[in-house]
Protein backbone atom coordinates (compact mmCIF):
# COMPACT_ATOMS: atom_id res chain seq x y z
CA UNK A 1 0.00 0.00 0.00
CA UNK A 2 1.11 3.37 -0.75
CA UNK A 3 0.91 6.18 1.88
CA UNK A 4 1.59 9.92 1.82
CA UNK A 5 2.36 10.97 5.63
CA UNK A 6 2.25 15.31 5.64
CA UNK A 7 3.85 15.80 8.72
CA UNK A 8 6.13 12.54 9.10
CA UNK A 9 9.17 14.50 10.53
CA UNK A 10 7.05 15.58 13.76
CA UNK A 11 6.74 13.30 16.65
CA UNK A 12 3.74 11.71 16.04
CA UNK A 13 4.09 11.57 12.23
CA UNK A 14 8.12 9.77 12.41
CA UNK A 15 6.33 7.11 14.60
CA UNK A 16 3.75 6.78 12.15
CA UNK A 17 6.42 6.68 9.46
CA UNK A 18 8.00 3.67 11.01
CA UNK A 19 5.55 1.58 11.79
CA UNK A 20 4.04 2.02 8.34
CA UNK A 21 7.29 0.90 7.19
CA UNK A 22 7.27 -2.29 9.20
CA UNK A 23 3.86 -3.01 8.04
CA UNK A 24 5.28 -3.27 4.25
CA UNK A 25 3.30 0.10 3.09
CA UNK A 26 5.68 2.22 0.55
CA UNK A 27 5.58 5.45 2.71
CA UNK A 28 6.41 9.13 1.53
CA UNK A 29 6.81 11.70 4.01
CA UNK A 30 5.68 15.34 3.00
CA UNK A 31 7.22 17.53 5.77
CA UNK A 32 8.33 21.44 5.70
CA UNK A 33 10.83 20.46 8.56
CA UNK A 34 9.37 23.81 10.36
CA UNK A 35 9.02 21.79 13.56
CA UNK A 36 10.08 17.98 12.59
CA UNK A 37 13.41 16.81 11.86
CA UNK A 38 14.72 15.04 8.85
CA UNK A 39 16.55 12.49 10.79
CA UNK A 40 13.44 10.92 12.42
CA UNK A 41 12.36 10.04 9.14
CA UNK A 42 13.74 5.98 9.08
CA UNK A 43 11.88 5.00 6.16
CA UNK A 44 10.27 5.55 2.80
CA UNK A 45 11.15 8.98 0.97
CA UNK A 46 11.41 12.06 2.00
CA UNK A 47 10.18 15.30 0.52
CA UNK A 48 11.11 18.75 1.64
CA UNK A 49 8.12 21.15 1.41
CA UNK A 50 4.75 22.97 2.92
CA UNK A 51 1.58 21.45 2.35
CA UNK A 52 -0.12 24.73 1.53
CA UNK A 53 1.58 25.26 -1.42
CA UNK A 54 -0.58 23.40 -4.19
CA UNK A 55 2.31 22.73 -6.55
CA UNK A 56 4.26 20.83 -4.08
CA UNK A 57 1.02 18.81 -3.30
CA UNK A 58 0.45 18.40 -7.24
CA UNK A 59 3.99 17.03 -7.40
CA UNK A 60 3.94 14.64 -4.33
CA UNK A 61 0.23 13.07 -4.83
CA UNK A 62 1.39 12.47 -8.67
CA UNK A 63 3.35 9.98 -7.37
CA UNK A 64 0.15 7.70 -6.59
CA UNK A 65 -1.57 6.60 -3.21
CA UNK A 66 -3.94 4.97 -2.00
CA UNK A 67 -4.27 7.24 1.11
CA UNK A 68 -2.70 10.32 2.94
CA UNK A 69 -2.44 10.73 7.00
CA UNK A 70 -2.21 14.44 8.11
CA UNK A 71 -0.26 15.14 11.06
CA UNK A 72 1.33 18.39 10.07
CA UNK A 73 -0.97 20.80 12.64
CA UNK A 74 0.10 23.79 15.08
CA UNK A 75 -1.08 22.23 18.29
CA UNK A 76 -0.37 24.77 20.61
CA UNK A 77 -3.63 26.28 22.75
CA UNK A 78 -2.22 29.03 23.71
CA UNK A 79 -0.45 30.08 20.94
CA UNK A 80 -4.01 29.65 19.11
CA UNK A 81 -5.51 31.79 20.99
CA UNK A 82 -2.46 34.68 20.38
CA UNK A 83 -2.42 33.69 17.07
CA UNK A 84 -5.51 32.80 15.75
CA UNK A 85 -4.57 33.49 11.94
CA UNK A 86 -1.82 31.16 12.23
CA UNK A 87 -3.94 28.22 13.13
CA UNK A 88 -6.99 28.77 10.87
CA UNK A 89 -4.49 29.12 8.01
CA UNK A 90 -2.13 26.26 8.56
CA UNK A 91 -4.95 23.98 10.43
CA UNK A 92 -7.70 24.31 7.62
CA UNK A 93 -7.00 26.30 5.30
CA UNK A 94 -3.95 24.50 4.44
CA UNK A 95 -5.84 21.05 4.76
CA UNK A 96 -9.26 21.99 2.56
CA UNK A 97 -6.10 22.58 -0.03
CA UNK A 98 -4.88 19.15 0.59
CA UNK A 99 -8.03 17.60 0.49
CA UNK A 100 -8.51 19.40 -3.10
CA UNK A 101 -5.64 18.30 -3.95
CA UNK A 102 -6.41 14.50 -2.72
CA UNK A 103 -9.46 14.47 -4.52
CA UNK A 104 -7.96 15.82 -8.02
CA UNK A 105 -5.55 12.82 -8.06
CA UNK A 106 -8.17 10.44 -6.89
CA UNK A 107 -7.14 10.04 -3.67
CA UNK A 108 -9.84 9.55 -1.11
CA UNK A 109 -8.74 7.76 1.44
CA UNK A 110 -7.71 10.29 4.69
CA UNK A 111 -6.79 9.81 8.08
CA UNK A 112 -7.00 13.23 10.43
CA UNK A 113 -5.41 13.83 13.36
CA UNK A 114 -7.96 15.47 15.24
CA UNK A 115 -7.90 16.21 19.45
CA UNK A 116 -9.67 16.22 22.47
CA UNK A 117 -9.95 19.96 22.14
CA UNK A 118 -12.49 19.59 19.70
CA UNK A 119 -14.98 18.49 23.11
CA UNK A 120 -14.18 22.14 25.24
CA UNK A 121 -15.02 21.78 28.60
CA UNK A 122 -16.10 18.73 29.49
CA UNK A 123 -19.68 17.98 30.44
CA UNK A 124 -19.16 14.22 31.38
CA UNK A 125 -16.20 11.97 31.60
CA UNK A 126 -14.57 9.78 30.28
CA UNK A 127 -15.67 11.27 26.85
CA UNK A 128 -16.81 9.63 24.37
CA UNK A 129 -17.66 10.39 20.90
CA UNK A 130 -21.39 11.51 21.41
CA UNK A 131 -19.94 13.85 23.66
CA UNK A 132 -20.80 17.78 22.72
CA UNK A 133 -17.94 19.21 20.91
CA UNK A 134 -17.73 22.65 21.64
CA UNK A 135 -14.07 23.62 21.22
CA UNK A 136 -12.78 26.66 24.17
CA UNK A 137 -10.07 27.93 21.78
CA UNK A 138 -9.09 28.57 17.66
CA UNK A 139 -6.47 25.03 18.15
CA UNK A 140 -9.82 22.83 19.28
CA UNK A 141 -12.06 25.03 16.62
CA UNK A 142 -9.81 24.63 13.92
CA UNK A 143 -9.81 20.91 13.87
CA UNK A 144 -13.18 20.88 14.25
CA UNK A 145 -14.01 22.58 11.09
CA UNK A 146 -11.71 20.22 9.23
CA UNK A 147 -14.09 17.41 10.73
CA UNK A 148 -17.11 19.05 10.18
CA UNK A 149 -15.72 19.88 5.99
CA UNK A 150 -14.53 15.75 6.50
CA UNK A 151 -18.14 14.86 6.88
CA UNK A 152 -19.47 16.94 4.31
CA UNK A 153 -17.11 16.15 1.67
CA UNK A 154 -18.25 12.17 2.75
CA UNK A 155 -21.25 12.87 1.33
CA UNK A 156 -20.79 15.35 -1.44
CA UNK A 157 -17.85 13.71 -2.82
CA UNK A 158 -17.70 10.10 -1.34
CA UNK A 159 -14.43 11.08 0.04
CA UNK A 160 -13.98 8.84 3.09
CA UNK A 161 -11.87 9.39 6.12
CA UNK A 162 -11.24 8.82 9.78
CA UNK A 163 -10.68 11.64 12.56
CA UNK A 164 -8.77 10.43 15.23
CA UNK A 165 -9.08 12.34 18.21
CA UNK A 166 -6.21 11.95 20.49
CA UNK A 167 -6.24 12.96 24.43
CA UNK A 168 -2.49 13.41 25.80
CA UNK A 169 0.12 11.50 23.14
CA UNK A 170 2.97 10.47 25.48
CA UNK A 171 5.97 7.85 25.32
CA UNK A 172 8.72 7.10 22.64
CA UNK A 173 9.96 4.00 20.41
CA UNK A 174 10.53 1.70 22.99
CA UNK A 175 13.72 0.86 21.48
CA UNK A 176 14.63 4.87 21.77
CA UNK A 177 15.28 5.48 18.02
CA UNK A 178 12.64 8.23 18.01
CA UNK A 179 10.62 10.31 20.66
CA UNK A 180 9.28 13.83 21.44
CA UNK A 181 11.37 16.80 20.27
CA UNK A 182 9.24 19.74 20.47
CA UNK A 183 11.54 23.30 20.51
CA UNK A 184 9.97 24.74 22.07
CA UNK A 185 8.66 21.76 24.66
CA UNK A 186 5.33 22.52 25.97
CA UNK A 187 4.54 18.77 27.33
CA UNK A 188 4.34 18.34 30.81
CA UNK A 189 6.37 14.10 30.70
CA UNK A 190 9.16 15.61 28.03
CA UNK A 191 9.27 18.76 31.09
CA UNK A 192 8.93 16.53 33.98
CA UNK A 193 11.72 14.23 32.58
CA UNK A 194 14.46 16.63 31.52
CA UNK A 195 14.08 18.13 34.99
CA UNK A 196 15.03 14.40 36.11
CA UNK A 197 17.98 14.82 34.02
CA UNK A 198 19.08 18.06 34.72
CA UNK A 199 18.52 19.37 31.55
CA UNK A 200 16.08 21.91 33.19
CA UNK A 201 16.30 23.14 36.69
CA UNK A 202 12.22 21.96 37.77
CA UNK A 203 9.17 21.97 36.66
CA UNK A 204 6.11 24.45 37.17
CA UNK A 205 3.03 22.52 38.11
CA UNK A 206 0.37 25.00 36.64
CA UNK A 207 -2.40 25.05 38.96
CA UNK A 208 -3.16 23.12 42.43
CA UNK A 209 -6.80 24.18 43.03
CA UNK A 210 -8.36 22.15 40.44
CA UNK A 211 -11.44 20.42 41.66
CA UNK A 212 -9.85 16.90 41.75
CA UNK A 213 -8.30 14.56 44.68
CA UNK A 214 -4.90 16.51 45.10
CA UNK A 215 -5.91 19.38 43.48
CA UNK A 216 -3.64 19.10 39.81
CA UNK A 217 -4.85 18.93 36.73
CA UNK A 218 -5.64 14.96 35.47
CA UNK A 219 -5.29 13.84 31.61
CA UNK A 220 -5.20 10.59 30.09
CA UNK A 221 -2.05 9.39 28.54
CA UNK A 222 -1.60 7.32 25.68
CA UNK A 223 1.63 5.83 24.41
CA UNK A 224 2.71 7.08 20.56
CA UNK A 225 2.83 3.37 19.65
CA UNK A 226 -0.58 2.42 20.52
CA UNK A 227 -1.94 5.82 19.17
CA UNK A 228 0.51 4.40 15.43
CA UNK A 229 -1.89 1.31 16.08
CA UNK A 230 -5.12 2.75 16.24
CA UNK A 231 -3.93 4.93 12.93
CA UNK A 232 -2.70 1.73 11.17
CA UNK A 233 -6.06 -0.34 12.03
CA UNK A 234 -7.88 3.09 10.70
CA UNK A 235 -6.13 2.99 7.61
CA UNK A 236 -6.57 -0.90 7.08
CA UNK A 237 -10.84 -0.02 7.93
CA UNK A 238 -10.92 2.71 5.20
CA UNK A 239 -8.99 -0.05 2.61
CA UNK A 240 -11.60 -2.33 3.48
CA UNK A 241 -14.50 -0.06 2.35
CA UNK A 242 -15.54 0.68 5.43
CA UNK A 243 -17.78 3.93 6.32
CA UNK A 244 -16.09 7.47 7.57
CA UNK A 245 -15.85 7.81 11.19
CA UNK A 246 -14.45 9.47 14.49
CA UNK A 247 -12.40 7.72 17.52
CA UNK A 248 -11.79 9.13 20.79
CA UNK A 249 -8.23 7.73 21.29
CA UNK A 250 -6.94 7.55 25.14
CA UNK A 251 -6.64 4.76 27.86
CA UNK A 252 -9.89 5.74 29.60
CA UNK A 253 -7.37 5.95 32.89
CA UNK A 254 -6.88 9.64 34.06
CA UNK A 255 -3.82 11.19 36.11
CA UNK A 256 -2.82 14.08 37.63
CA UNK A 257 0.65 16.17 37.32
CA UNK A 258 1.53 14.97 40.33
CA UNK A 259 0.64 11.70 39.71
CA UNK A 260 2.91 11.69 36.87
CA UNK A 261 5.86 13.90 38.62
CA UNK A 262 5.72 10.72 41.32
CA UNK A 263 5.87 7.94 38.34
CA UNK A 264 8.38 10.07 37.19
CA UNK A 265 10.26 10.31 40.17
CA UNK A 266 10.02 6.16 40.51
CA UNK A 267 10.78 5.28 37.09
CA UNK A 268 13.83 7.84 37.14
CA UNK A 269 15.28 7.53 40.82
CA UNK A 270 15.66 11.24 40.26
CA UNK A 271 13.72 14.09 42.69
CA UNK A 272 12.15 16.70 40.60
CA UNK A 273 12.67 19.81 41.59
CA UNK A 274 8.70 21.64 41.71
CA UNK A 275 7.31 24.69 41.28
CA UNK A 276 3.75 25.99 42.11
CA UNK A 277 2.71 28.29 39.24
CA UNK A 278 -1.00 29.87 38.32
CA UNK A 279 -3.38 27.85 36.30
CA UNK A 280 -2.52 27.82 32.38
CA UNK A 281 -5.25 29.37 30.43
CA UNK A 282 -7.85 26.78 28.54
CA UNK A 283 -7.06 24.22 30.74
CA UNK A 284 -9.72 21.65 32.08
CA UNK A 285 -9.76 19.69 34.88
CA UNK A 286 -9.95 16.35 33.62
CA UNK A 287 -10.02 14.90 30.10
CA UNK A 288 -10.33 11.75 29.79
CA UNK A 289 -11.64 9.32 27.15
CA UNK A 290 -14.00 7.07 26.53
CA UNK A 291 -12.20 4.17 23.30
CA UNK A 292 -14.47 1.85 23.43
CA UNK A 293 -15.69 2.36 20.19
CA UNK A 294 -12.34 2.12 18.73
CA UNK A 295 -11.60 -1.37 20.69
CA UNK A 296 -14.98 -2.52 19.52
CA UNK A 297 -14.99 -1.23 15.97
CA UNK A 298 -11.24 -1.31 15.05
CA UNK A 299 -10.14 -3.75 17.54
CA UNK A 300 -7.65 -1.71 18.95
CA UNK A 301 -6.26 -2.80 22.26
CA UNK A 302 -3.20 -0.68 23.24
CA UNK A 303 -0.22 -2.53 24.61
CA UNK A 304 1.64 0.47 26.85
CA UNK A 305 -1.53 1.04 28.89
CA UNK A 306 0.56 1.74 32.15
CA UNK A 307 1.72 5.02 33.26
CA UNK A 308 5.17 3.86 34.02
CA UNK A 309 5.66 2.16 31.04
CA UNK A 310 5.09 5.06 29.06
CA UNK A 311 7.24 7.41 31.16
CA UNK A 312 10.23 4.98 31.17
CA UNK A 313 10.11 4.98 27.87
CA UNK A 314 10.27 8.96 27.29
CA UNK A 315 12.88 8.16 29.45
CA UNK A 316 14.90 6.20 27.10
CA UNK A 317 14.31 8.84 24.98
CA UNK A 318 15.75 11.23 27.02
CA UNK A 319 18.53 10.08 28.41
CA UNK A 320 19.33 9.46 24.69
CA UNK A 321 18.88 12.80 23.82
CA UNK A 322 20.09 14.77 26.85
N1 LIG B 1 1.45 21.08 32.79
C1 LIG B 1 2.11 21.56 33.92
N2 LIG B 1 3.35 22.09 33.75
C2 LIG B 1 3.97 22.16 32.55
C3 LIG B 1 3.31 21.64 31.41
C4 LIG B 1 2.04 21.11 31.56
O1 LIG B 1 1.57 21.54 35.03
O2 LIG B 1 5.11 22.67 32.48
C5 LIG B 1 0.10 20.50 32.94
C6 LIG B 1 -0.94 21.17 32.08
O3 LIG B 1 -1.49 22.28 32.76
C7 LIG B 1 -1.95 20.04 31.88
C8 LIG B 1 -1.08 18.79 31.88
O4 LIG B 1 0.15 19.17 32.49
O5 LIG B 1 -2.83 19.97 32.97
C9 LIG B 1 -0.80 18.27 30.48
O6 LIG B 1 -0.34 19.34 29.69
P1 LIG B 1 0.32 19.13 28.26
O7 LIG B 1 0.78 20.48 27.78
O8 LIG B 1 1.36 18.05 28.35
O9 LIG B 1 -0.85 18.56 27.35
P2 LIG B 1 -2.32 19.15 27.04
O10 LIG B 1 -3.22 18.55 28.10
O11 LIG B 1 -2.26 20.63 27.07
O12 LIG B 1 -2.61 18.60 25.68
Amino acid sequence: MKVLVVGGAGYIGSHMVQMLGHQGCSVTTLDDLSSGHRDAVLCGDFVQGNFGDRAVLDAVLSRGFHAAMHLASFIQVGESVQHPDKYYRNNVTYTLGLLDAMRAQGVGNFIFSSTAATFGEPQYTPMDERHPQQPINPYGRSKLMVEQALADYDRAYGFKSVCLRYFNAAGADPEARLGERHDPETHLIPLVLQAASGRRSGISVFGRDYDTPDGTCIRDYIHIQDLCAAHWLALQSLMKGDDSQSYNLGNGHGFSVQEVIDTAEQVTGRKIPVVNAPRRDGDPARLVADSRKARDQLGWQPQYADLATIIEHAWQWESRAG
